[in-house]
């Protein structure tokens, strides 16, 4: 087995007559001339029968999806129009009513919003987990368990979830194992190993990694389960074009390089504020002192580049601060070139009550970081001047 490094230049693209190009061309077709119907048929009914229409299978998205699969050990992968379009896709081709789903606690907001709708419309039971024990998994499991959902790295918490016992457990209940990587990526964690059934990522963030395309995939280890993934996801439409395929291709050739750089920035960020007298509960799991340091020592492969901490000045010395950066930035989303800052309560956690946000780990002056790439000598003189107002 190569490294991925080595994984993420090699793609798979077409043999022409001699040679064949190195990049994957962008085949910007709706549909495809077939040789004969049964061709065509057999295209149109199963995800690896050759290509008749671009909502069922495209060249350009099937090279994506061999690259994901290859990245993270599946046996196949879906690319979808977003993050979300691969989670709607795994949350409505597998469940039915009265099934029973357990969800971590600390989810992504537009996860939370779904499962609580399917929960609130579709009869579809919820149980959530406030911490990420295997006990509590126990605790909460019913004769119509049907899928466990977890995130590798919690938003904005950075909260590492004890995959290999989570899923252990998940399985021996005959759960539907599924993981959000998103905030990991294949470099730092591939939770296939550690008995994940589905895989998802919003390839909006480090995958394409450049913050220019809006992408999903989900993976799977089991054919059989991405087939009918595949076939929910055709019906519901929700697929990736050829150029956000394209494009999310050209992003993963410097991931791995990516993300060492995005680790190293946000370990000396979080250094250089758990040192700062305006700064409070830095968390980044590479940190000695915070509560999955150890199980992100032992589960992933480097700890993340996203990083959290509190103004101590509250909620308004927080809102001038990030109105103070002039290298960082002000925007929601993650996972790009540029050091991008965010303040939860105001903006991805608006909706939570005071009391809801203390749950979720958040205070009023938290500011999430995402670390990009720059030289760290300028985001430190930026951070620094930021917080000596
Ligand atoms: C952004 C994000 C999503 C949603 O992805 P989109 O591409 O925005 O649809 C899902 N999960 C996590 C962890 C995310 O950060």
């Amino acid at each position: 087995m190569t490294h991925p490094e080595t994984r993420a230049v090699r793609v798979h693209t077409p043999a022409l007559s001699g040679s064949s190009p190195m990049a994957v061309p962008i085949y910007q077709t709706s549909t495809f001339a077939c040789d004969d119907p049964d061709a065509c048929a057999g295209a149109l009914r199963h995800p690896d029968h050759g290509y008749a229409y671009s909502r069922h299978a495209n060249p350009t998205t099937r090279a994506l999806e061999q690259l994901i699969a290859d990245l993270e050990g599946s046996a196949a992968s879906l690319a979808s129009s977003s993050g979300m379009g691969a989670i709607n896709s795994v949350l409505f081709g597998l469940l039915q009513p009265g099934d029973h789903v357990i969800a971590q606690g600390r989810l992504y907001g537009g996860t939370h919003g779904v499962l609580s709708d399917l929960a609130r419309r579709f009869g579809i039971e919820l149980s959530r987990m406030s911490g990420t024990g295997a006990d509590e998994l126990a605790a909460v499991l019913r004769p119509r368990s049907k899928m466990l959902y977890l995130e590798t790295i919690a938003n904005p918490t950075t909260e590492v979830a004890d995959l290999p016992t989570l899923l252990a457990a998940g399985r021996a209940a005959g759960l539907v194992t599924v993981v959000d990587n998103t905030f990991a990526t294949p470099v730092l964690c591939r939770p296939h190993e550690h008995g994940a059934d589905v895989v998802i990522h919003s390839a909006t963030k480090y995958l394409g990694g450049h913050d220019d395309v809006v992408a999903g995939v989900a993976a799977f280890a089991d054919a059989d389960l991405h087939r009918r993934v595949w076939q929910f996801a055709v019906n519901l439409g929700a697929v990736a074009d050829p150029f956000a395929s394209w494009l999310v291709l050209r992003g993963i050739k410097t991931l791995p390089l990516r993300m060492a750089r995005h680790c190293e920035n946000a370990g000396r960020l979080a250094r250089l504020l758990a040192g700062h007298p305006q700064a409070n509960n830095v968390r980044w799991p590479g940190l000695a002192d915070h509560p999955s340091h150890a199980l992100a020592t032992r589960i992933l492969d480097g700890f993340g580049g996203v990083l959290c901490f509190d103004h101590v000045g509250g909620r308004a010395a927080a809102a001038k601060f990030v109105a103070r950066l002039r290298q960082a930035t002000l925007a929601p989303s993650l996972g790009g070139p540029e050091t991008l800052v965010l303040h939860p309560a105001s903006s991805s956690h608006r909706e939570l009550d005071a009391r809801e946000l203390r749950a979720a780990g958040i205070g009023e002056g938290t500011i999430r970081v995402s670390a990009g790439l720059e030289h760290f000598a300028d985001l430190q003189a930026d951070f620094e001047q930021a917080l000596a107002a």
